[in-house]
């Protein structure tokens, strides 16, 4: 540590987990349902965290009495660059099924979550992941978190060197404790965990007490950054010539969450740093995630993410620290734009003479419900032809390497199981995305991913009226400020301020590059009940259809128009429709 620090309760706890060890299997063996506090803190490391049925709190026995908290796990699978073999997908359908409540859900961070496993059964679903050779290690908790990258197939040297070094990353800050595979991947014939065996053995990143809090990282494209570089505490933007790979921009800083509690939290985007080689990347990424080890926050977590530190020093005391950690003069960052996303919905061509097929599936839901079984079409799909498939930044499933002759089936099957072709869904609903909340989070403070497809519904209906509807448009939606569905950036975002009520923030960009200003339409200000989101949103529509530049986005509209404008100009519309 750099200096002496009044270490926080959960520094402590990691300190004496050795080395993320804990109670964890000492509770496996119970018949409790639920974890004490200490294994479930630990349990994050681990890719899994305890949640309660929320919809169940309020739920009472035949005699009446309060039935208590419906304990459910919440298990991560961490999958760099959302890269899945076809069995991979397969058997992660079979394990919410077999062990979580029958759906599978895609992440923001092209990871994967069962959700509903019991207690009992967490300890199956994780040796049933890893039985596939994915892992759940260090899906959550204080380390370094699943590697986001541009998930596109594409056969050319940019597009599969995005895809390796994700991998690479992934591997390197991986934490090397052993008590992973001890607590998960022994059966109940090997040999038991013993915690007087208990060896050490070195973390030469993470230290012996892992980082005060999470990491992302994420490698994108320039001209598309589907995986938001700029949320992320280290982002690295791929610079070429051709198929020349040149090196990358690297950017620091970024992360979404704040506390509305605490006035010193805040969403932040990432920063320039530096330019470096590709054989540079691994020593300044280590670099990076070292100064943030050592001088980040230990003592309050709401401000130890790493933009804290960036805030707090600048970036220049920060680039030279990182220069000292390295060993190595740092270069000045490329003049690069970010200009574009592509969700890589619908077919394209991979470049080998195979096809990808962009599947949307709304919120990253896979499930069966009513006419749309998406999950009983993309396992007959992939089930049948065995393809790999790659998870997207934006909540899709790209199913690879697909021949010509194979197309006009696929289509077939995804149509008799209800599922719209991309191209005829409107850039609105394929750019949004919502995070869980209600039931499973235990932070939500509202809905998410529950109303989201109705708010789009709606928001649909008042775009169609202006001609708007070929609009590419992001909105991004959360049941909390902690912000897990990215909603600070995008044209619109959904933060849920309190029950059935919205912050709603406007003037981001689909590429993510800006944090937008909070819309305070009159008289719910910074807090829109959930049935006058889209009405107070459908004025700005009309102003933005009289008044926007040629190509204009919506969210560069408000942008250009400022806070001031745009409240001003509700106000005034509130006004009219009052005399
Ligand atoms: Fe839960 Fe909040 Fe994250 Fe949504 S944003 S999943 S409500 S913590």
């Amino acid at each position: 540590m750099s200096e002496e620090v009044k270490l926080s309760k959960d520094e402590h706890r990691k300190f004496n987990s050795r080395q993320l060890r804990g109670n964890i299997a000492e509770e496996l063996k119970n018949d409790a349902d639920h974890f004490e506090e200490d294994a479930d803190k630990l349990l994050k490391f681990h890719g899994t965290y305890m949640q309660d049925d929320r919809d169940d709190r309020k739920a009472k026995n035949a005699d009446g009495t309060k039935k208590g908290k419906s304990y459910i796990m919440m298990v991560r699978t961490r999958v760099p660059g959302g890269a899945l073999t076809a069995d991979q997908f397969l058997a992660e359908l079979d394990l919410c099924e077999k062990y979580g409540n029958g759906t599978l859900r895609v992440t923001t961070r092209q990871g994967l979550q069962l959700h509903g496993v019991l207690k009992k059964n967490v300890k199956a679903a994780i040796k049933g992941i890893n039985d596939t050779m994915l892992t759940t290690l260090a899906a959550c908790g204080d380390v370094n978190r699943n590697v986001m990258a541009c998930p596109a197939p594409v056969h050319d040297a940019v597009h599969q060197e995005i895809q390796a070094l994700a991998f690479r990353l992934a591997q390197n800050f991986k934490p090397k404790t052993t008590g992973y595979y001890e607590i998960w991947l022994r059966d109940e014939h090997g040999q038991e965990t013993n915690v007087t065996e208990f060896q050490p053995v070195e973390e030469p990143i993470y230290g012996d007490r892992y980082l005060p809090r999470k990491f992302k990282m994420a490698i994108t494209l320039p001209e598309d950054n589907c995986v938001n570089v700029y949320a992320n505490d280290f982002g690295l933007i791929m610079i070429r010539e051709g198929d020349n790979i040149l090196g990358y921009n690297v950017v620091v800083g970024g992360s979404m969450g704040r506390t509305p509690s605490a006035a010193k939290t805040f969403p932040a985007v990432a920063k320039p740093l530096c330019f470096v080689t590709p054989e540079q990347v691994i020593p300044v990424a280590e670099a990076v995630v070292k100064v943030q080890r050592d001088f980040g926050n230990r003592e309050d977590r709401k401000v130890a993410r790493m933009k804290y530190l960036v805030a707090n020093w600048g970036i220049e005391k920060f680039r030279a620290k990182v220069e000292e950690y390295c060993g190595f003069s740092l270069t000045e960052s490329k003049p690069v734009e970010v200009t574009d996303v592509d969700d890589h919905m619908g077919w394209h061509e991979q470049g080998n003479g195979k096809w990808f097929l962009g599947v949307n599936v709304e919120c990253g839901r896979i499930k069966d419900e009513g006419e749309l079984r998406v999950k009983s079409g993309l396992r007959k799909i992939v089930a049948k032809y065995r393809m790999p498939v790659r998870l997207t930044p934006l909540q899709g499933v790209l199913l690879c390497d697909i021949e010509e002759s194979q197309r006009a089936d696929i289509e077939a099957i995804l149509a008799e199981h209800g599922v719209t072709p991309a191209d005829h869904l409107t850039p609105v609903r394929r750019y949004s995305i919502a995070c869980p909340a209600f039931p499973t989070c235990g932070l939500s403070i509202t809905e998410s991913e529950r109303i989201m497809p109705h708010l789009i519904d709606q928001i649909e209906i008042e775009l169609a009226k202006h001609g708007l509807l070929k609009e590419k448009m992001s909105i991004h939606m959360t049941g909390c400020p902690n912000g897990c569905a990215r909603p600070y950036t995008p044209d619109i975002g959904f933060v849920g301020k309190s029950v059935g009520k919205y912050t709603i923030f406007l003037g981001g960009n689909v590429v993510g590059s800006r944090i937008g200003f909070i819309y305070k339409p009159p008289v719910f200000e910074e807090a829109v009940p959930q049935e006058d989101v889209v009405p107070v949103l459908a004025p700005l529509f009309a102003y933005y259809k009289a008044e926007r530049r040629p190509g204009e986005s919506f969210g560069d509209f408000c942008h250009r128009k400022g806070p001031e404008d745009i409240n001003g100009r509700a106000q005034a519309t509130m006004a009219g429709a009052a005399s």
